[in-house]
């Protein structure tokens, strides 16, 4: 069954890593990008009952419940499998829980990223530990068990031993799905452009080096595993039967219709994106961007590769990858397990180079 990505790209922070077109804007865009969004909505000529719907951004916990409410009502298929919230922690209350349940929610993805307060005042989070600890009791208790907490491995003054600590803090919660980011350092982010250009203001000096940061993924991934949180995608880690089906959906090329500011679809064979900031979309004519024919040669490896369980090797893929698939075995970074073939850990630590071989 398909999937829904709604986009909500408004935050009460910019947080000093994020490389999303998400931020804090004036209230009156809030309104425009509203109706803007429930009229994309309202126009999709639905080719299918969506099974799976994520609202992500940005901060959809601080939407409004009338507008959650509002756009949710505009996508059939209710009740879904699986519809999750995007949620900062600290920004929602148990009314607001209730409220998205009577919406169709049924799973929230909470933005933890540490456990560790000095780490995260040097985002620009404005959340703590326990304002954690107190959404998952909230969440339990209106009726949402199933959530993932998201961590960010590679922040300002974090340590192995710290990041152990907060792993150690999200296992407490007994998460039936935990999320491991590696800081990505791009040009998109504030800190990212301080580490790129050696500045000092967003603690770009005290990023860890790429060996602890991959000491901390290493270390999160055997103790995760050990608790029963199995890794099933290089970030991903869940419980049995608790993986997010619609994140499934972008790695096994599975269609989903994405709608808001920079939302990206797949669907019919092509993949669309719309435009980027929320004040362009507020006001464009029209929305996409980049209208593509999806190759599902290179995209099986491009991101099939992401699975643990990898991807079957079949004869034309032979034909078109068999020398990078043979490098990259003989290399150690790939493995195969029967037909297929997947990343090992050492692999999982140069992904993107490798994911760039299978590009045709
Ligand atoms: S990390 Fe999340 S909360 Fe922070 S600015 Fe980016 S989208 Fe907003």
């Amino acid at each position: 069954m398909a999937g829904v990505y709604i986009s909500w790209p408004f935050c009460a922070q910019k947080c000093t890593y994020c490389n999303f077109a998400s931020g804090v804007f004036p209230r009156e865009l809030e309104g425009a990008y509203t109706e803007r969004l429930a009229r994309e909505l309202a126009e999709c000529d639905w080719k299918m009952v969506p099974g799976t719907i994520y609202l992500g951004g940005g901060t959809p916990s601080q939407m409004d419940a009338g507008v959650v409410a509002r756009l949710l009502d505009l996508v059939p298929g209710r009740p879904w499998a699986e519809a999750t919230m995007e949620a900062a922690p600290g920004s929602f209350d148990s009314e607001a829980i209730a409220s998205w349940v009577a919406a169709g929610i049924n799973r929230v993805s909470l933005g933890a990223q540490s456990f560790v307060d000095l780490e995260l005042r040097r985002t620009g989070r404005k959340h703590t530990a326990e304002t954690v600890f107190r959404d998952v009791a909230a969440l339990r208790a209106g009726g949402i068990s199933d959530f993932n907490i998201d961590l960010i491995a590679g922040l300002a003054g974090q340590t192995v031993e710290s990041f152990a600590e907060s792993v150690e803090a999200a296992l407490a919660l007994d998460p039936p799905h935990v999320s491991v980011y590696m800081l990505e350092v791009d040009e998109d982010s504030r800190l990212g452009l301080e580490i790129l250009n050696n500045g000092g203001r967003y603690g770009a000096r005290d990023i860890p080096g790429d060996e602890a940061i991959a000491a901390m993924y290493e270390r999160a991934v055997e103790r995760l595993e050990a608790a029963g949180v199995l890794q099933y995608e290089i970030s991903n880690f869940a419980r049995a039967g608790r993986q997010s089906r619609h994140n499934l959906k972008y790695w096994k090329l599975e269609p989903y219709l994405g709608f808001g500011a920079d939302a990206h679809s797949y669907f019919g064979g092509r993949r669309w994106q719309n435009v980027e900031l929320a004040s362009e979309y507020v006001a464009a004519a029209k929305l996409r961007v980049t209208s593509t024919v999806a190759n599902s040669l290179e995209e099986r490896f491009f991101v099939g590769l992401r699975l643990r369980e990898g991807v079957e090797v079949g004869e034309a893929d032979w034909v078109v990858h068999g020398a990078a698939i043979d490098r990259f075995l003989g290399m150690g970074l790939l493995e195969r397990v029967g037909e297929r073939v997947r990343l090992t850990t050492r692999g999982i630590l140069l992904s993107n180079e490798i994911f760039q071989e299978f590009l045709l």
